[in-house]
């Protein structure tokens, strides 16, 4: 195996591999995608070395934080495409869609059990932490966890970075070695393994498992005690449609990126956060279409421009080099903090500087304080706030530019900073397609500090954390038509 896939890889447990299991067992739980995909590569390099079936499991758990119909449905739809991908391959994919909290004990102990080894991915979130420890106490398995959650592993850096600029630096340094180690893109084309053991003789289709045969669209999504307040949303999931949305990107938008990007008419934003976040879609891939489009190659490196700048170091155009810096920078500073931060997601994590301007300023007077259920119901006195808050409630997203001025909005409506900082997790978390991922945190926390630097003039509420208005949002984007958009048509009764 490549040597650079070590920096990839967690030994969940000591045991060694199983040579007279079964089949290998990749539990697909959030690169949900047959390319592209280091666990994939990994698991099915393991099954062809023990010439052993390759059986893939894709859950589709009932409890993950948050879980409703949006979510589902979008994981529901990229399930759809990865069984119509995999059935062309010699691996056997099952789809499983959990119906009772209950079975799952059994179902993972049962596949375990016969598995000559686990592989499967590597998220920083406490519910995967929990799954794959209790998978380890289910069996007596060797458990791999692979991280494909970027371009640089997670496990490379070796402390938390405080700002974009520091973290900029040190990729500039050290990213180009991890440039020339991307994933297979097909890692099951070509390859023909032993026959897996069908579906329905492990006696699987009775907890829930869709086979190749059947429609897993057909998961009756009403039936399932998940939060149906939250309905699904227009844009559809998967692969495919993920895909679609990146050449569309890179066909047209791509050269417009740093000029159109805060537009809100014309935004050339990507709009690929939710197919990131399921792991519909890698940044491999995203990297590997627009460096083609533009004929980039390693040779085209600044080696010597470590100046952690945003520009300059990939010998391209501002477009693109804007592009990659949110992809690379802003994406993998938030997987570094989660990775190496136990309290990423809590206050006590923001900067010493900003918690101490927060404390002082917190007895202000705040001249509008709203419940949350004005908040989440969209009835402020600020109508860009409204608008924002209902294209989040409506479709799951929210314009980037929008979204810093909708969270430091939360912190002056807040009785408390620690007060604004849950409510925004909590809404954001709830609606947002791209939700519940670190970069949810770094987004959320960037509004209170982190990753920022001190401001001035200090301000009532903010201190010296950066101060945002509507009034300045209004003057420097073109809102109309946003605005008739989202405005009150109808209560949203969330
Ligand atoms: C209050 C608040 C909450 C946020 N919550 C989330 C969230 O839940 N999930 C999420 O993925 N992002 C979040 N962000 C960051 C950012 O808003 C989104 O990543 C971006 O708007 C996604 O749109 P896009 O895919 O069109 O981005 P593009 O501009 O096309 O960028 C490409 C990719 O780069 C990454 N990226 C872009 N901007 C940022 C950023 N500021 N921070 C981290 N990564 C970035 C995303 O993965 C994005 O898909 C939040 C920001 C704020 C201010």
């Amino acid at each position: 195996m490549d040597p650079q896939l070590d920096h990839r890889i967690v030994m969940c447990n000591g045991r060694s591999e199983q040579t007279d299991g079964e089949y290998v067992l990749y539990w697909m739980a959030f690169n949900r995608r047959p390319e592209n995909n280091f666990s994939l590569q990994i698991a099915v390099d393991k099954a062809i070395a023990l010439n052993k079936p390759l059986l893939i499991l894709e859950t589709l758990w009932l409890d993950y934080p948050n879980a409703s119909a949006r979510f589902h449905k979008f994981v529901l739809d990229g399930m759809k495409d990865n069984e119509r991908a995999f059935r062309k391959s010699s691996v056997t994919y099952i789809g499983y869609v959990e119906r009772d909290v209950a079975l799952r004990e059994r179902l993972l102990q049962k596949l375990a059990s016969n598995a000559c080894l686990v592989v499967t991915d590597a998220f920083p979130c406490e519910h995967m932490e929990t799954l794959i420890k209790e998978l380890n106490r289910l069996t007596s398995v060797s458990i791999l966890a692979v991280d494909s959650n970027g371009i640089l592993p997670v496990m490379v850096p070796e402390k938390a970075f405080t700002t974009a600029y520091s973290f900029r630096r040190y990729l500039q340094k050290n990213l180009h070695e991890h440039l020339l180690c991307f994933p297979r893109i097909t890692p099951c084309s070509g390859q023909v393994l032993p026959k897996a053991p069908d579906v329905s003789s492990l006696g699987l289709t009775a907890w829930g498992c869709v086979d190749g045969n059947s429609s897993i669209i057909s998961a009756n999504l009403k039936s399932l005690p998940i939060n149906h307040a939250v309905p699904p949303a227009t844009l559809s999931g998967g692969r495919r449609a993920g895909l679609e949305i990146l050449k569309e990107f890179v066909s047209f938008k791509l050269r417009n990126y740093a000029s159109q990007r805060n537009s809100i008419d014309e935004c050339s934003a990507s709009g690929l956060s939710p197919y990131l976040h399921f792991g519909h879609i890698s940044s491999h891939d995203i990297f590997t279409a627009v460096m083609q489009k533009v004929g980039w190659t390693p040779a085209c490196l600044h080696h010597d421009n470590v100046s952690g700048k945003r520009l300059g170091w990939w010998g391209l155009d501002e477009d693109v080099e804007s592009f990659l810096d949110q992809l690379i920078t802003w994406r993998e500073i938030g997987f570094n903090a989660a990775y190496k931060l136990n309290n990423f997601d809590k206050y006590e994590s923001l900067p010493v500087w900003a918690k101490t301007t927060l404390a002082d300023h917190e007895l202000d007077l705040r001249t509008h304080l709203y419940q949350i259920h004005e908040l989440e119901n969209a009835e402020t006195h600020d109508e860009i706030w409204n608008a924002a808050q209902r294209q989040l409630v409506k479709e799951g997203r929210m314009h980037n530019y929008l979204r810093m001025l909708w969270g430091k909005k939360v912190l002056e409506w807040s009785r408390s900073s620690q007060e604004a900082l849950e409510r925004l997790i909590y809404l954001n978390n709830k609606y947002a397609l791209d939700g519940n991922n670190p970069n949810s945190y770094s987004g959320i926390f960037w509004c209170f500090g982190r990753y920022d630097r001190a401001w001035g003039p200090e301000r009532p509420i903010f201190g010296k954390v950066r101060y945002m208005t509507s009034k300045n949002t209004a003057r420097k984007l073109r809102l109309a038509e946003y605005l008739s958009r989202y405005q009150r048509r109808e209560p949203l009764e969330v």
